[in-house]
């Protein structure tokens, strides 16, 4: 019996209503309606300002500008995260100070940090990883003590909470992605929040292109004048008006995924109990936004195997990070450390599909098979 259950669906409501829309008003490039729709909604979650950006790596680039990184300045991070945590940095000219991940969770283990800061630390990248929230208030701690920025890469993290406040308001700056394997999606699509107001005038310069337009558009200026660097960061109308018909089932569209993520998690303890395999482990101040679900296996051997195993009856199911203290690009400039957690994450955790429209069918077929996986290997 072959299935087919692919990793993931974009779930895209009314996306061909509002680009009918943008096509109708002739307005294509950024910062239109939906761009301010889609700011709004965000501005309004998050309390603070917001900028749409044209992905993830994007406003992790802003953030890098706008924390005035340069050349030796070093920036510590998780070894655990996506390569574009780490570039925004690097293109500014920083070191990159790779950290291990906790034990039973594959967040930057706040513990270890305090080793890692030199006189030339300046930043500190946490990246909530699949939606969990890091130890924040040990972080916060830690970067006002040494005098340090907090940057969030909440590329995940969409509406999740560290106690009850929501991750992307702690750090000065921070990041969600709407890739098109993130909760909600605009194609390519990112924000930058920004929680320092003093911050916003230059946020504004930088995404568009180093001018001061934005300011000319509200009536501020005169003319607009190339006034700082910058870059094109917004997006298009049409990657916005993608995201807005998301955003208005923002909620079902969040319940729905953190519904599969528990029924994961239920179905799935008894093979934990056997120690089979080992579920994530949520701390009591985080709550989880359905962003991914993944299960430990035992050795990077089984992972592989289960991989195949899935694949053999049409369920596509992947792995992720490799370490970045491990990549070629890396290891051709630093000597590496030893960072165990983040190696041990990396060759055993599998992750499964996560969408919208799974059905529950398909999702116990994909937990049936895991049973089976264990029974044949097992027995
Ligand atoms: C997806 C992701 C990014 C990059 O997001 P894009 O929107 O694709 O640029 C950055 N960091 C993490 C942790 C991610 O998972």
């Amino acid at each position: 019996m072959k299935y087919r259950i692919p990793y993931n669906v974009p779930y895209l409501p009314r996306a061909l209503d509002h680009l009918t829309s943008v096509v109708e008003r002739r307005q294509v490039s950024g910062h239109g309606y939906f761009t301010d729709r889609c700011q709004e909604f965000f501005g309004h979650l998050y309390q603070t300002d917001t900028l749409l950006t044209s992905s993830c790596t994007d406003a992790l680039e802003m953030t890098a500008l706008l924390a005035h990184i340069e050349p030796d300045d070093e920036v510590i991070m998780p070894s655990f995260t996506f390569t574009s945590t780490a570039n925004a940095f690097v293109l500014r000219g920083a070191r990159i100070i790779f950290a291990d991940t906790q034990d039973h969770y594959p967040n930057m283990d706040p513990d270890k940090l305090e080793e890692l800061i030199t006189p030339r630390t300046k930043a500190i990248v946490c990246v909530h990883y699949a939606g969990v929230a890091c130890e924040m208030d040990k972080l916060v701690a830690l970067v006002d003590h040494h005098g340090l920025i907090l940057i969030e890469d909440a590329a995940h993290a969409v509406s999740a909470y560290y106690k009850d406040r929501l991750l992307g308001t702690f750090g000065r700056f921070a990041t969600i992605s709407f890739h098109e394997t993130k909760n909600i999606t605009a194609g390519e699509g990112g924000l930058l929040i920004v929680n320092n107001p003093a911050d916003m005038d230059r946020a504004h310069i930088l995404w568009e292109k180093g001018t001061d337009r934005v300011a000319f558009h509200r009536g501020q200026k005169q003319k607009y004048k190339w006034v700082d660097v910058g870059s094109s960061f917004l997006p298009s109308e049409l990657n916005a008006a993608v995201l807005y018909g998301q955003l208005e089932s923002f909620e079902m569209i969040q319940q729905q995924r953190i519904e599969l993520w528990n029924h994961y998690y239920e179905r799935l303890l008894p093979l934990q109990e056997k120690g089979l395999i080992r579920l994530p482990v949520i701390p009591p101040y985080a709550t989880i936004n359905g962003h991914l679900f993944y299960l430990e296996c035992n050795t990077n051997g089984t992972r592989n195997d289960l991989i195949r195993y899935l694949s053999h009856y049409g369920i596509q199911s992947v792995f992720h990070y490799l370490p970045l203290h491990l990549s070629p690009f890396y290891i051709k400039r630093h000597d590496s450390r030893r960072l165990n957690n983040s190696v041990r994450f990396s060759e055993t955790i599998l992750r499964l599909p996560l969408y919208y429209d799974l059905s529950r069918e398909d999702q116990d077929l994909i937990i049936d098979c895991i049973f089976k996986f264990h029974t044949c290997t097992c027995t």
